[in-house]
């Protein structure tokens, strides 16, 4: 395989609203999670496009004055994270170009696999990159596309990127949903159904992101779909042949925010049914179930509701700490445990524990969450995880690491249970991560855990075909 950089990103997008680029800011707050590191927003007025990028959270960067400056009545925005080395301002999205026809902002979540080799493509042919992100491909491949409308140049860049992407782009005059055929990531829409913005659109990656503005849940973008929001309303196009579906199943078991309902589900829901699954498969005799907060905690309930073990809170978070995980510095990371968890001797004193999670990566998590139940009197541990072992990278837009890193990837279940020094581990197994699902694993992506990948480097000899399709007029 090759290896590249991973994002992890929320969009977010609001379309005839007098202050949409204060619904986008609040939207980007409740998307928070997805992404940490920068974020963005950029509005139209109608004769321009005004941006705002920065380094840092969304409640830190927006400020009332920033936002004032975003006039209009139409915006889109970013939250972002990534990996190492690549965390840099000019990789902060939304990113606005010029071209032949006028301003076009972008707001990508997601990861293409061929972005490497249209990028130098692009290159040889005098195109020049600003950034080290694959989104601004999709910028360059319709700021070079021969196509003489705007739907046009977005329709046949996209037939060129293979991959994950839920798309946001802003013009002077429209916003512009768009969501690869495959659907691996989350994109949906709502509206504002009374009041005096009523009419408005809003684009999201998570419903969490429309409750907090009080606009209603329409549907989702569908695989493959490009919708446009201008004077005309919503209109739909969709320009590609039908594919595989792949929802990314990492999403349910922890990317998403349990309140957001994804693909036609609650999240929470779903993890606790993993939960209750989890309890089923791998009952242990032990004296309470204690989630490790917050990621576990649904599973955790599932699992103590199951199993008729007692739930406690065994290990308390400090809520002003962000995802651990989300800090691009190993010395950050391996601080930040302790940081943001603590175990309570009154309730682990002499206990036998189940710890349920949702996942191990790298397992160093996991192993000093083990050690400060032990150390703060736990008895027995025995760790519990609500999905199977992650083995595999993801190439489409959730930051797992390498292969290397994955503990998973060379190491049986016991090496691991070794490592994180616990009594007993058992993961859930893929079959019982589809029990919600009716035993359905079609349309979903798990590649994570199983390493099937729907879509590889490899087909890149593909994107040379280009697809047929009329040209969309305006
Ligand atoms: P570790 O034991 O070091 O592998 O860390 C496991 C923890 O990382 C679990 O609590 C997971 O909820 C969390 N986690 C899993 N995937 C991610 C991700 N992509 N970003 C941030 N945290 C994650």
């Amino acid at each position: 395989m090759f290896d590249k950089f991973h994002e992890e990103c929320a969009v977010m997008g609001v379309y005839g609203h007098p202050e949409a680029a204060n619904m986008v800011y609040l939207g980007l707050y409740a998307l928070q999670h997805r992404g940490q590191e920068s974020c963005g927003i950029v509005s139209s007025d109608g004769k321009g496009l005004i941006s705002h990028r920065q380094m840092g959270l969304v409640a830190d960067v927006f400020r009332e004055d920033v936002i004032k400056r975003l006039e209009g009545s139409r915006a889109i925005g970013h939250n972002r994270y990534s990996t190492t080395g690549q965390s840099h301002l000019k990789n902060a999205q939304p990113f606005v170009v010029e071209y032949s026809q006028g301003p076009i902002a972008i707001s990508h979540n997601g990861n293409l696999v061929n972005a490497e080799v249209l990028r130098k493509e692009l290159e040889d042919s005098g195109s020049i990159f600003q950034s080290t992100s694959d989104t601004e491909v999709i910028i360059h491949l319709i700021a070079t596309s021969k196509e003489s409308t705007l739907m046009g140049r977005i329709v046949e860049a996209l037939s060129r990127a293979r991959g994950a992407y839920s798309l946001l782009f802003l013009t002077l005059d429209r916003m512009i949903a768009a969501r690869d055929p495959m659907g691996f990531r989350p994109l949906v829409v709502g509206r504002f159904n009374s009041g005096p913005n009523e009419g408005a659109y809003v684009v999201a990656s998570e419903t969490c992101a429309l409750d907090l503005i009080e606009a209603t849940y329409e549907r989702e973008v569908e695989p493959g779909e490009i919708i446009t929001f201008s004077a005309n309303g919503m209109e739909s196009l969709k320009p590609f042949p039908p594919a595989p579906q792949a929802k990314c199943i990492f999403e349910y078991v922890y990317f998403s925010r349990p309140d957001s309902n994804l693909y036609g589900h609650n999240v929470y829901q779903v993890r606790k049914a993993l939960g209750r699954q989890l309890a089923r498969e791998s009952a242990v005799n032990a004296d309470l179930v204690t989630p490790v907060p917050d990621s576990g905690v649904p599973a955790a309930m599932g699992f103590a509701e199951e199993s008729g073990i007692p739930l406690e809170f065994g290990l308390i978070r400090n809520h002003y700490v962000g995802r651990t995980f989300i800090e691009p510095q190993q010395s950050i990371r391996h601080f930040g445990v302790k940081i943001k968890l603590n175990a309570q001797r009154e309730v682990l004193q002499g206990k036998r524990v189940v710890v349920v999670d949702d996942s191990i990566v790298r397992g160093t998590t996991s192993r000093k969450i083990i050690r400060m139940l032990r150390d703060a009197g736990a008895k027995e541990v025995h760790m519990r995880i609500s999905s199977p072992a992650t083995i595999s990278p993801c190439y489409y837009g959730i930051d797992t690491p390498t292969r290397s890193e994955l503990i998973a990837s060379s190491s049986s279940v016991e090496e691991i249970r070794r490592f994180i020094e616990a009594d007993t581990l058992a993961y859930l197994s893929r079959e019982g991560m589809y029990t919600y699902f009716n035993g359905q694993s079609r349309g979903f992506c798990d590649a994570c855990f199983s390493g099937n990948y729907p879509v590889h480097f490899e087909d890149e000899g593909h994107t040379r075909q280009l697809h047929l399709f009329e040209a969309v007029s305006r």
